[in-house]
């Protein structure tokens, strides 16, 4: 979102508080120009790898047009359930450009998976057994957890020695003793260190490894890096160099796979760094409440909508769109639900009336997708802009949605209070 002229503006044509009187609030909007930008400059870092393949992680936001968007830009698609599976499918994947790695789920889902042709990422060694006691003609990937710590958040840092996800790499002897056991094909190594990477040299030495260890698979077609991107969520926030990132990692790669044998192919699977910075929730300011000793904008909207800022503490930059060039003032932005979703703590915001908009930054990733219907309020509407238009891409929720799985019993006996 660009400010100009006492306005603001996304992908510099659509004016926000248009699209405000079209489509209501609250409203997740997404700028598909930003994630092309990012898609790109992802390819440029790594350009010196010849075989490069950066799978979209859709959990970030699964809406199917943003995931058809990234499947026409050329990407394949990172799934951790078989809904997204299915959803990256009805979208026009190909089913060998999905890895599918879920944690912690049943060989009943897993299989479901092998039917549909996707490829299996597998972070469990009793998963691991009983798959290839089953398919072991179908090829796998094995995560591993190179117990490298790393992340912004101890809920998203799912590198470190205790973490539930990925295989230890001090487990790989018996790894390699269940691969032989049913003679399965290994074609991957994979890791996903955890979100929120703030230093190259610490992810270059969970690369070096994930290589360390990909020497002991003599077959395999790709290594996968995961993500872990960061992105700035305010001004002078640490975030990923990419570039520098991508020069030290393509040294390293290129170097391995010279002394493999083989072209590999390098995947990396980000989520956040693509989709983030290209949304913004649009939401309504209710009342201005004056306490004590504070000054509350609170909105027609809550955690129910935006959940980050109370489950990870995360900071989204909130602006006032309505008045752009009014004092700035300070306030605390909170939402509606009976819970204390506080979206922001003493923030410098142009001064706020009743029934201005404010706009919500890097609502892209992780945003939407863990909204929910508590209180039982309607999910928000998503738009889509893109190349100067403006897309519904999902209706707001009405009552119907609220009760279309309620089962409404109504011969059901009073108590018997005798
Ligand atoms: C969530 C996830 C990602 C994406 O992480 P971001 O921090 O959003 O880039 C990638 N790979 C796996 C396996 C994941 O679970």
């Amino acid at each position: 979102m660009r400010l100009e002229n006492g306005k603001y503006w996304i992908n510099d044509k659509i004016d926000p508080l248009d699209l405000v009187q079209t489509y209501g609030v609250p409203t997740y909007v997404y700028d598909t120009s930003i994630m092309k930008d990012h898609y790109d400059r992802l390819c440029s870092a790594f350009k010196g790898v010849r075989r490069l393949k950066i799978n979209y992680a859709c959990k970030a936001l699964t809406n199917i047009n943003i995931v058809r968007f990234f499947k026409n830009l050329g990407s394949g698609l990172d799934t951790v359930s078989i809904q997204e599976v299915l959803i990256g499918l009805k979208a026009g994947f190909d089913p060998h450009d999905i890895m599918y790695t879920p944690n912690g789920v049943s060989i009943e889902e897993f299989t479901k998976a092998k039917n549909l042709g996707v490829r299996i990422n597998i972070d469990n060694l009793e998963i691991l057994d009983q798959f290839g006691s089953l398919y072991s003609d179908h090829p796998v990937s094995i995560r591993i957890n190179p117990h490298i710590m790393a992340g912004g958040n101890a809920k998203i840092s799912v590198g470190h020695i205790d973490s539930k996800f990925g295989i230890s790499i001090h487990q790989m002897d018996e790894v390699l003793e269940i691969i032989q056991k049913h003679e399965m094909r290994v074609e991957g190594v994979h890791m996903h260190t955890g979100s929120d990477i703030l230093d190259v040299d610490v992810f270059s030495r969970a690369a070096q490894v994930l290589l360390n260890t990909a020497k002991k698979f003599k077959n395999l077609d790709f290594l996968d890096f995961g993500s872990g991107f960061k992105v700035p969520y305010k001004l002078g926030d640490v975030h990923t160099n990419i570039e520098y990132l991508g020069e030290k990692i393509t040294a390293q790669f290129n170097e391995f796979i010279k002394e493999y044998g083989k072209d590999l192919e390098l995947i990396f699977e980000p989520g956040k760094f693509l989709v983030s910075e290209a949304g913004y929730l649009l939401a309504r300011v209710n009342v201005i409440k004056q306490s004590m000793t504070k000054v509350f904008a609170q909105l027609d909207s809550g955690q129910n909508h935006l959940l980050r800022p109370m489950f990870y503490d995360a900071f989204h930059k909130i602006i006032n769109i309505s008045n752009t060039d009014g004092p700035k003032k300070i306030y605390d932005v909170v939402g509606y639900i009976c819970e204390t979703d506080t979206f922001g703590v003493n923030r410098e915001i142009n001064e706020i009336h009743p029934n201005d908009i404010l706009a919500f930054r890097n609502a892209g990733a992780y945003c939407f997708m863990m909204s929910s219907n508590y209180n039982s309020r309607f999910r928000p509407a998503e738009v889509l802009v893109h190349e100067g238009d403006h897309y519904l891409i999902r209706k707001r929720e009405t009552m119907d949605d609220i009760l279309r799985n309620q089962i409404e019993i109504k011969e059901l006996k009073p108590l018997n209070l005798a």
